[in-house]
């Protein structure tokens, strides 16, 4: 573990939430607090929110930032984490450049700051402290607005040139509808919540019937949430049903890939939609992998991510 103790804050930094927390030597909670993300006010903005967000959680702690042996935060985009630097942050506001968020959060709440992918830490911090704790080397695959992914090796995470564990460009389809990059036949074209999103309105379009729309206005959201996606499917929303059937599809041949490549001791499902559906959806993806399995008598251990909605921030304390 590269956690040298004392009280640390760690940060998961996403699309819609800023989630904070400040922990203990041994990784226990002191203190957590949860913002919304700005939606506007650029790199900056966001930055402001973020420093806000961990003074809370500090003050929850009852401790100073100042006092704190350093903070980590899990940053979507490319997170640089020798230099700090976060570019191409697409679903944050005004963040496609590039912008020093390290150094500003450090001289902002005065303790030294780290940076790093933010499926990456929320793998590590499985691995260290929930799913992974008993296991080597595991495949984390983060199923939520698109699918993440990130690896840890005999014990230690693994980067590659900085752009590795993307499991969700794995091809499971040449000539397939497109992911977000626009590379075809991707498992993030079928399973990413925001692809399948998409599907759902183009079948709509096409006259198809579906209360996934319906259920959506009435809570108030401008899109599908997992939480959408669960009542239709306890509805009986046929539309649903078929593409949820279809991402666990693309989940379990995708991670078989995966699997073939490295032979992990386990897989770890996390994100939004992981969350939501892993009790129904694991032995579903299960029953897709197995057929496509080098060596399927002995497969790894697939679980479900066990820290919750706090394993970010927590996997980000883990940085420093
Ligand atoms: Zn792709």
């Amino acid at each position: 573990m590269t956690a040298s103790g004392g009280t640390r804050g760690g940060i998961d930094l996403g699309g819609t939430k800023i989630q904070a927390v400040v922990v203990d030597a041994s990784n226990q909670v002191l203190g957590q607090a949860r913002r919304r993300t700005p939606t506007e006010g650029g790199p900056a903005g966001v930055g402001a929110e973020i420093a806000a967000t961990l003074r809370e959680s500090a003050e929850a702690a009852k401790v100073a930032t100042e006092s704190l042996a350093g903070i980590g935060i899990g940053s979507p985009g490319d997170a640089n984490e020798s230099t700090g630097v976060v570019s191409g942050a697409r679903n944050l506001p005004g963040w496609e450049g590039s912008f020093p968020l390290g150094e500003s959060l450090s001289s902002e709440l005065g303790a030294p700051v780290r940076v790093g992918n933010d499926v990456q830490v929320a793998v590590d911090g499985e691995f260290h402290l929930g799913a992974g704790r008993e296991f080597e080397s595991v495949i984390g695959v983060w199923w939520g607005t698109g699918v993440g992914g990130g690896l840890v090796l005999e014990g230690r995470p693994w980067l590659g040139r900085g752009a590795a564990g993307e499991f969700g460009h794995i091809v499971v389809r040449r000539g397939g509808p497109r992911c977000s990059a626009g590379h075809e036949g991707c498992v993030e074209a079928y399973a990413g919540r925001a692809s399948m999103e998409r599907w759902a309105r183009k079948h709509l379009d096409k006259g198809e019937k579906t209360k996934l729309f319906e259920i959506m206005a009435e809570h108030e959201r401008d899109r599908l949430t997992s939480g959408i996606w669960e009542r239709a499917l306890k509805h009986g929303d046929k539309l649903a049903e078929k593409l949820l059937k279809r991402a666990e599809k693309a989940l379990g041949v995708g991670i078989a890939s995966a699997i073939n490549l490295l032979d992990p001791d386990a897989v770890i499902l996390g994100g939004g939609m992981g969350a939501r559906f892993a009790e129904r959806s694991l032995p579903e993806i299960e029953r897709h992998m197995s057929p496509y399995l080098f060596a399927p008598d002995d497969p790894p251990e697939i679980r479900a991510a066990s820290l919750g909605d706090l394993g970010g921030a927590i996997g980000a304390a883990l940085l420093v």
